[in-house]
């Protein structure tokens, strides 16, 4: 069975992530979608909220996803699902160099696991989910670029 873990912060998770899932599941059997924290962004979420929006937003693929927090070094996680590939998502060149770098670092870390980046649809190219929230925040309207429960749940953040 080929699996792979597609770590991110999914601060909250937007259609450009759900996209890359539905690509990596052509690819992969299985795919562990792991929310962690990047010590370089406070999030806006709870870890558990990040989860549960993940969750409502891929309720129909669940044998082949299993969503879960992870609060530790990727490569043990990784090595703890038996996998050997870590997925992630490619937007403009900005995404290029920090995600190289971090390839090649953990590729230092553990030969065996490698990093395969998957671009995203060009419609969902400018899409992050700082951008989302700073949207959502001023009261614009992010329909069509999140998931129905991360439409609600912004909603409910930012109501003043
Ligand atoms: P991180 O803080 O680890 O970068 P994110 O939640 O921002 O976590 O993103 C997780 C992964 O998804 C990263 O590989 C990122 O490049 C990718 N990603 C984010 N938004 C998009 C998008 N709109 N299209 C394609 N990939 C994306």
């Amino acid at each position: 069975m080929k699996t792979a873990v597609y770590p991110g912060t999914f601060d909250p998770v937007t259609n450009g992530h759900i996209d890359i899932i539905e690509r990596a599941l052509k690819l992969f059997d299985k795919l562990y979608v792991v929310v962690a924290d990047n010590p370089q962004k406070a999030p806006t979420f709870t870890a558990k909220e990040r989860v549960e929006m993940l969750q409502g937003a891929l309720k129909q693929n669940n044998d082949r996803i299993e969503i879960q927090y992870f609060d530790g070094l990727l490569l043990n996680y990784v090595k703890s699902k038996k996998s050997n590939v870590i997925v992630r998502g490619l937007r403009a060149i900005s995404d290029f160099e920090f995600e190289f770098s971090r390839a090649l670092l953990n590729r230092e870390l553990e030969k065996d696991i490698d990093t395969i980046f998957i671009m995203t649809k060009d419609d969902y190219a400018f899409l992050s989910s700082s951008i989302i929230k700073e949207i959502a925040m001023f009261g614009g309207s992010v329909k069509g670029f999140v998931p129905k429960i991360v439409e609600k749940k912004l909603k409910k953040t930012f109501k003043k």
